[in-house]
């Protein structure tokens, strides 16, 4: 045929009584509403697939003669209207706010930016962990009712499509979304049209649309440069997610951090918290102070008012995860705001400096304009005390600002539909807005164990029939033969799901040790080829197509996979997604994960394997090393201990593969396959069981975003208010004494006067007196304190007491006199220590200025 061919897709039109599925389909509370996806998927169940399961797009394709006859069918109408009346009453309902306390004003919102937002496979704008979390955090803040707005990038190729070859090859393929199938909307002006916003970049003012999307009760606003009216080069700033050379990095940053403000000033929105959530979106610190200098607050007092209210949260201790510009760049993309605020660059520079580094590193930024800090784990918390101490350099790490908050993940997403029955029927009615609470999830201990596991084998079930689909289609499109595929698929068997199935999915990072599994494979032969106790091992992860180290762990599974010995035990599934991770975590009855202590800053994939019964066997690393209980006689999983830190890397992996095989060897396939006369192992169950009672109410978001408002948002609204009240008295006041105090604090000396005793009677004071060289600073300036406890304690130990001095006068060289009387508390052997640290009243966490001086 010759001509030109001109495409256009005709669009059903919905009959009346169908009419609210249009909305339905553009609120993302179907990402976690398990009826209304199946309500749409009972439409059509091969255009629901067909669709990648985006509402949107489905009713765009269906047929019209279907959705006629569907709107005179009783049974989907009964449906419909019970999913749009849970629908109206979860929009009606104030949220779970009156359950945790709602400690906001009304006028309080929290900004809450990230540079990946992963709700549901329908919107493509993740890449992985930080972006679930991100979706997740959204999600509770609807369901919490918190006055929370998101803010993001709208990239029109979200992160890539991976397909794997015979090889374990991975191909990287991007697809264009079209924005008309996704659940996003422009926001409109109030002439009507399309909102815009401008951003200043070297030699012109980028454009960006605004587009909104519905996240049950909370908005997420997302940003687009795709527009006519910028250049070409323009228009790919918001192309692909973390694609791109450092340009096209520090451009979608600003756009984020500086587009994102102005978005919300021109929505009229004036958050009272800004949660930079991890440093890409960190420049908001920065148009935050032009606005406030622009008013005429000088720079530091603009910078102490804008870092009260910013909590920042960093979720990676590899170094590659930390942002960073050059300064030359920096130079380039921010002269004109030196300009505007008549600062010079160093100035600008010293906010993202880092001793020994050249760089202008983002994380550090956001630790300056943020008082409220954290990682998101103890052991991450630890270790980012650690990162940052060069912040707080006179303060060890155990007392410094960084906080932490474990992750945790959004219940109804994750945890599969064939469970919720069953969690109502033995935990009760409304479990779901008690699941904070350990007590309520006692009752799982009461389903009986042949339910339980009934229901466990049907999600495995459910799992092996995707992963043969999946691996069919990848042998098809690889030109495999029928016959390797009937080895491949040997095991995969979704009616006879008893085997031992391990999981292990997440991005190929190198210190996700994907393949750490592999370390021996004549003892790993051993334990997975039994006969009578088969194991199967499914491995899924994208690796980032910059990443060849990780793409090389890749090629070794899949390599390893093709074994002879190991074919059809080893398999490696591509395409991870939240769809195959939703039914991978679900499904299988281990998950698997073997990081490099203490790399895996929190993890949050075992945390949904738990909720549905799967038990973690995991390095006790990021969030495991918390969710990992062996207090009582059953454990809630396997916990591989990190060999000591200072043997090498190859005596690491030699010792912590040992352990992983004699977990699997002695605990893990004997155990599974201790089965008694119904099928199963009663010893399985129980473990499996409490692994949801004791993880389940940990390690949800619900919790994460609760203790989030208690620790950072509530008191940076606080303190954000209290800091701006009066044209920034506060904020005027802390930054003019924080620079009074940095510079007499290089001449401020303790000199001990009292000749310390070395033994004192119980019930006796022992009196110490200090005189201070205060150096021009006042008594009020600072606290001088004694730190008492246990040989060996060090400071940010709970165990140590801490004793103010008092200001009792002067000496006779103009020191200031500062004494105690100090009762001990305890006999036996004891240490005390003296210090001195600046003091104010406004300050947010009494460390903060980095100061101190010890005895
Ligand atoms: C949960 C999830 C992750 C994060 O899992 P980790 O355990 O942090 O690696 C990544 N990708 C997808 C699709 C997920 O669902």
């Amino acid at each position: 045929m010759t001509g030109t061919v001109y495409q256009i897709e005709v669009n059903p039109q919905l009959p009346e009584r169908l009419e609210r599925l249009e909305e339905l389909a553009n609120n993302l509370w179907y990402s976690w509403d398990r009826p209304t996806q199946g309500l749409f998927a009972s439409l059509s169940h091969p255009l629901w697939e067909a669709t990648s399961h985006n509402p949107k797009a489905f009713l765009k394709r269906a047929d019209q003669k279907r959705l006629e006859a569907t709107a005179e069918n009783p049974v989907f109408l009964g449906a419909l209207n019970r999913v749009l009346s849970a629908y109206d009453g979860y929009h009606a309902m104030p949220g779970l706010a009156h359950v945790h306390g709602q400690p906001f004003r009304a006028d309080d919102l929290i900004a809450y930016f990230c540079a990946e937002f992963g709700f549901h496979e329908s919107l493509p704008i993740y890449s992985g962990g930080l972006g679930i979390l991100a979706g997740d955090h959204c999600k509770a803040a609807s369901d919490m009712g918190l006055p929370f707005i998101g803010v993001g990038l709208l990239y029109r190729q979200g992160y890539f499509s991976q397909t794997l070859d015979a090889d374990g090859q991975q191909q990287a393929t991007y697809a264009d979304s079209d924005f008309d199938d996704l659940p996003v909307s422009p926001v409109l002006n109030a002439e009507g049209g399309e909102l815009r916003i401008g951003v200043e970049l070297p030699g012109r003012t980028v454009q960006a649309k605004v587009w909104e999307v519905r996240v049950g009760h909370v908005r997420l606003i997302l940003l687009d440069t795709w527009l006519a009216e910028n250049s070409a080069f323009d228009r790919e700033i918001t192309h692909r997610l973390y694609g791109g050379d450092k340009t096209s990095r520090i451009e979608q940053e600003i756009l984020l951090g500086v587009g994102g403000t102005r978005a919300l000033a021109k929505l009229g929105l004036r958050p009272t918290v800004w949660h930079v959530n991890e440093g890409h979106a960190a420049f908001l610190i920065l148009e935050r102070i032009r606005g406030l200098v622009g008013g005429g607050l000088p720079f530091a007092a603009a910078l102490e008012a804008v870092a009260a209210g910013t909590v920042f949260t960093t979720h990676t201790p590899v170094p590659a995860g930390h942002d960073h510009f050059s300064e030359d760049m920096i130079r380039q993309y921010f002269s004109a705001w030196c300009q505007e605020l008549g600062l010079d660059a160093a100035t600008l520079l010293a906010l993202g400096a880092q001793p020994g580094k050249s760089d202008f590193n983002m994380t550090a930024l956001a630790l300056r304009g943020s008082r409220h800090h954290n990682g998101v784990s103890r052991i991450h918390g630890g270790v980012s005390a650690n990162i940052c101490r060069y912040l707080w350099p006179q303060i060890q790490p155990a007392e410094n600002p960084m906080d932490y908050v474990t992750n945790g993940v959004h219940l109804p997403t994750f945890l599969a539909p064939e469970w919720f029955d069953t969690f109502e029927r033995y935990l009760g009615i409304g479990w779901q807005e008690r699941q904070t609470e350990p007590v309520n999830w006692r009752g799982i201990a009461e389903i009986p164990d042949a339910t339980f596991w009934s229901i466990r084998q049907q999600l495995k079930a459910k799992l092996l029939k995707l992963v043969r689909e999946r691996i069919r289609t990848q042998h098809q499109r690889n030109q495999g033969s029928p016959a390797h595929l009937d080895r491949l698929l040997k095991f995969v068997d979704p009616d006879n799901p008893n085997i031992l199935t391990i999981g292990f999915a997440r991005r190929f990072a190198t210190y996700k040790r994907a393949a750490l599994l592999f370390h021996d494979p004549r003892w790993l032969r051993e334990l997975i080829c039994q006969a009578d106790r088969p194991v199967l091992f499914l491995f899924a992860g994208k690796a980032h197509p910059a990443d060849q180290p990780g793409q090389e762990i890749i090629r070794r599974i899949a390599q390893m996979a093709r074994r002879p010995e190991f074919e059809g035990r080893i398999l490696l599934v591509e395409g991870y997604d939240l769809h195959l991770s939703r039914s991978l975590v679900a499904g299988v009855d281990v998950w698997l994960n073997n990081p490099i202590y203490p790399l895996e800053a929190s993890g949050t994939s075992g945390m949904k394997a738990a909720m549905n019964g799967a038990l973690n066997l995991s390095v006790l690393d990021g969030w495991w090393g918390e969710g990992y209980d062996d207090s009582g006689e059953i454990t809630n999983g396997w916990a591989i201990k990190p060999v000591p830190a200072h043997l090498d890397e190859v005596q690491r992996d030699a010792e912590e593969a040992r352990s992983l095989y004699e977990i699997l060897q002695d605990q893990v396939i004997p155990t599974y396959y201790r089965t008694g006369p119904m099928g199963y192992s009663a010893e399985w169950v129980a473990m499996a069981k409490r692994s949801i009672a004791s993880i389940a109410p940990r390690f949800n978001v619900t919790r994460m975003v609760g203790e989030y408002v208690r620790k950072f948002y509530a008191p940076a609204a606080e303190v954000g208010r209290r800091y701006a009240a009066g044209d920034f008295t506060v904020a005027r006041d802390v930054a003019r004494w924080k620079a009074r105090v940095r510079a007499a604090w290089p001449g401020v000396r303790l000199l001990r006067l009292d000749q310390p005793e070395r033994r004192l009677k119980f019930g006796n004071a022992l009196r110490i007196e200090i005189a201070v060289q205060l150096n021009g600073l006042v008594p009020g300036d600072v606290t001088v304190e004694a730190l008492i406890g246990r040989p060996g304690l060090s400071a940010g130990n709970g165990k140590l007491r801490r004793y103010p001095l008092q200001c009792t006068g002067g000496t006779q060289h103009g020191e200031a006199l500062y004494t105690l009387d100090l009762t001990p508390e305890q006999c036996g052997r004891l240490e005390y220590r003296i210090r001195v640290f600046p003091a104010h009243t406004a300050l947010i966490h009494p460390f903060e200025t980095g100061l101190m001086l010890w005895l």
